[in-house]
């Protein structure tokens, strides 16, 4: 078995080619088609009544746009979580704002609530009140959706919930992208379902995805000819790929169960080594998709660190990364304001994330325990 076993990789259910099929039939292939209505109106039915989604052509679009909707602006502030993947922040510095970082919270590695309402309150004495708070599911974990809401309304600021790790994890029944003032799914190549790149902004308010697909087709006024009064991105999927993903849509489901089985995989090979922790649900609350399994290593106790698992791993042809690095300890936003300890640094340091796909075979799965299991054995 010479292949390489990935971290994540696209999992096709097979109806995807039977829409992209009929895009080249009907000759859709411009940007817009049927393809991008049904999928939306999958999501829509996936996500729940009364939620409104915009088809974009990535998760980092949709936030950009998200922030836009929002209103910020040149000179503002915009909270982010400090340990997430650095899409979710460079939206912020597009529009020439300025991202005030937060630590996470042991448990579900999310954006701290009580870190979360100091780093407010020390903003509004400084003299500007943030104008978002970006909370993101990180690895399909829910952030603590009720504690981090009432923050949001006690200061009246919107929240901008990322949910591109967290299609199909839900919290207190409720399915994730549905929390937000405004959240954001991706469809890209590693995430739980792909149309091999896209995003999605999804609202309560059916202005918020007009105004979403108005911006994301160029920001086009109502003439014949073409006339713009506004600022307009080139941010629609296409139609090609929208056909992918109500492929991937009927597969949803399945793939979260089987993501889950990963996650039961890792918690059979490790539950009787002493220092080694899966990352877990906390309670029953949360919901994940697992998206990705994670492990946190404790030196002392296993006598090696989470490093010498990757390269090991690396060594036999089998993919493992380390946790997301915190935004406040990436050099591009070191002048950033952070509030917070070293819960998000401490995670980073022993974490690492294993080959969690809905596709991997049950050879690669025993090769997978094999390897690990010797790695952690001697
Ligand atoms: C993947 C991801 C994004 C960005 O989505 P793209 O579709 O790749 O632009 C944003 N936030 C998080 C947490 C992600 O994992």
């Amino acid at each position: 078995m010479k292949e390489k076993i990935y971290l994540s990789s696209p999992h096709m259910g097979g109806s995807e080619q039977t829409y992209v099929k009929e895009a080249f039939e009907t000759n859709w292939i411009a940007p817009l088609g049927p393809n991008v209505g049904g999928f939306e109106k999958d999501l829509e039915n996936y996500l729940g009544s009364g939620n409104h989604v915009a088809a974009l052509s990535s998760g980092t679009a949709a936030l950009h746009l998200a922030l836009i909707l929002l209103g910020v602006e040149r000179g503002d502030e915009v909270i982010c979580q400090s340990m997430t993947f650095s899409a979710s922040a460079n939206p912020i510095v597009y529009l020439g704002a300025t991202p005030i970082f937060v630590d996470s919270e042991l448990d579900t590695w999310n954006i701290c609530p009580n870190h979360l309402e100091e780093a407010i309150k020390d903003r509004i004495a400084k003299g500007k009140k943030p104008k978002a708070i970006i909370a993101v599911h990180l690895y399909g974990m829910p952030y603590k959706v009720d504690a981090v809401k009432r923050i949001s309304e006690k200061y009246e600021i919107p929240i901008v919930e990322d949910s591109a790790e967290a299609l199909g994890s839900s919290y207190k029944g409720k399915k994730c992208g549905t929390f937000g003032d405004m959240s954001i799914l991706s469809f890209n190549g590693n995430k739980i379902i792909t149309t091999s790149g896209g995003g999605a902004l999804v609202s309560k308010n059916l202005k918020h995805k007009e105004k979403a697909i108005f911006l994301a087709t160029q920001a086009r006024d109502a003439a014949p000819h073409y006339q713009h009064s506004e600022i307009g991105y080139n941010y629609r999927l296409s139609n090609i790929s929208a056909g992918i993903g109500r492929g991937q849509m009927e597969v949803l489901d399945e793939h979260v169960g089987l993501r889950r089985n990963m996650n039961q995989f890792y918690h059979e090979i490790f539950q009787n080594r002493a220092g080694v922790k899966v990352f877990s649900e906390p309670n029953s609350d949360c919901f994940s998709n697992h998206w990705l399994s994670c492990i946190l290593i404790d030196r002392e106790l296993c006598g090696f660190s989470s490093e010498v698992i990757r390269l090991g791993m690396n060594e036999n042809n089998i993919e493992c990364r380390p946790l997301w690095k915190p935004m406040h300890l990436q050099p591009v936003f070191k002048n950033a304001p952070y509030y917070g300890e070293k819960v998000a640094q401490k995670l980073f340091e022993i974490g690492l994330c294993l080959p969690s796909g809905s596709n991997l075979k049950s050879e690669e799965k025993v090769k997978i325990n094999d390897v690990l299991i010797h790695f952690i054995d001697n």
